[in-house]
């Protein structure tokens, strides 16, 4: 699509665009009676109408029916969950049985580290990318030391290169080159300080050849890209819901687990949540677990917050990722294109330019969100966009992340933005 930059183009896009309707079910944050333009769904997604309704329906629910809201009322309880598995399969590529939404993201990172990561004194070692997020690192750190392997041994980190990011190439390598060594390979699908998003299916298949168990990230990807974790042969994967997903602050996590591992009786850290449904309730010794990545749940639900994700991941099953992936293209190539005629630099300009777009220029390798390397007073620039009335977000010490989300937000907004900017580079 060739871009104009100007506010007629904007608004012709916005007018045929068909996924237009969507931002209507949602709030938009205001100031002074004024919309703001909310660019910040990579950090919380905003909030649909839904959500409050779906969470009072289970307020009420409880209300009217004490204990027996687990077994009785409109959607019991007990098997909420479930209810879910539709749409979260169809979102990140999945069957039904693969997924289940439960705790939080590090929780479950956790949890199928516990069952993925199976050292051996030869073979003990954890691939990952250098400056992954911070709680993802953690874990790993965590895991390996847990299981005696000190860290700065046990975790191999694939370095960006002088562009700022992962080449697929050089994953591939460091998989060929520590094969003999590797219990596990694991990283963010889509990184989110660049914005870049990993051949997720080229890097699964290479572990693959390899025999290393592979797990994603998918904190940032879910709701943004496209994914087909089943195809791909991907191993596990995790991601949280209030990103994309705008479940909410702290929402409901989610796990993926691959049907070849269905049947293995894998080793894990279990919960009563994860015994068997039907014989639950019989509370009798030695774990049975259900099938499926069900088995890996733990405790208790909290179903308010289940509701909550729910109600926001049926907006997104509903939009269908194939049209929200087509606008999410378009918009996010739209802000590309007003920045560049703002005077950043694309990122595959090699130096350092003192404006710059971190995040690739080709979009199979980014989602939504673009990531801008301000060399000199970067926060400056941010505060006159902030005090504008555009909410982004601020990661020290030089980088504004911008994530237009094609639920919710509009050409005509990029173009705002675009005229906030001015010319950066004289201005
Ligand atoms: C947002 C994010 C998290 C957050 O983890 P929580 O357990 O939900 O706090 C973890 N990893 C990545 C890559 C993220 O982007």
């Amino acid at each position: 699509m060739v871009f104009h930059n100007t506010r007629s183009f904007a608004q012709e896009l916005d007018r045929t665009d068909p996924l237009r309707h969507f931002r209507d079910r949602f709030f938009i944050p205001e100031r002074e009676g004024n919309a703001l333009i909310y660019f910040c769904g990579n950090s919380l997604g905003l909030q649909p109408k839904a959500v409050r309704e779906a969470a009072d329906a289970e307020l009420t629910t409880w209300q009217h029916l004490g204990v027996e809201g687990w077994f009785d009322g409109e959607t019991p309880w007990l098997s909420y969950h479930r209810t879910c598995k539709e749409a979260l399969g169809q979102i990140v590529g999945a069957e039904p049985v693969e997924v289940c939404p439960m705790n939080a993201l590090t929780v479950n990172l956790h949890l199928l580290l516990a069952s993925f990561y199976r050292p051996t004194p030869t073979k003990y070692k954890i691939l990952t990318i250098a400056g992954d997020f911070p709680s993802d690192q953690y874990a790993l750190e965590t895991h390996a030391a847990f299981r005696s392997y000190p860290p700065a041994d046990a975790i191999i980190e694939v370095s960006p290169r002088t562009d700022g990011l992962i080449h697929t190439s050089d994953i591939q390598r460091a998989i060929a080159e520590h094969c003999d060594s590797l219990a596990l390979i694991w990283l963010s699908g889509l990184n989110y300080y660049t914005g870049q998003v990993y051949n997720m299916a080229v890097i699964a298949e290479t572990a693959r050849h390899y025999g290393i168990p592979v797990g994603f990230d998918l904190a940032h990807a879910i709701g943004n890209v496209p994914l087909q974790l089943h195809d791909w042969g991907v191993d596990f994967a995790t991601w949280c819901s209030y990103k994309y997903l705008n479940g909410g602050p702290g929402a409901i996590s989610g796990i993926f687990v691959h049907q070849k591992h269905h049947d293995r009786n894998l080793p894990r850290l279990a919960g009563w949540w994860g015994y068997q449904e039907e014989t639950r309730f019989a509370m009798t010794k030695g774990f049975v677990p259900m099938h499926g990545a069900d088995g890996w749940q733990l405790s208790t639900p909290n179903i308010v917050a289940l509701a909550m994700h729910r109600a926001a991941l049926s907006i997104t099953a509903e939009a269908g990722m194939p049209q929200l992936r087509r606008k999410s293209e378009q918009l996010t190539g739209f802000l590309e294109h007003v920045l560049l005629e703002a005077g950043f630099g694309r990122s595959d300009e090699a130096g350092s330019l003192p404006y710059q777009i971190l995040t690739p220029a080709d979009p199979n390798q980014r989602g939504c969100q673009l990531s801008l390397l301000v060399r000199d007073n970067g926060k400056a620039l941010f505060d006159r966009l902030a005090s504008g009335g555009l909410i982004g977000d601020w990661r020290e010490p030089n980088c504004i992340r911008l994530a237009p989300n094609p639920l919710y937000n509009t050409f005509d907004e990029v173009w705002q933005v675009g005229e906030a900017l001015g010319r950066v580079s004289i201005g």
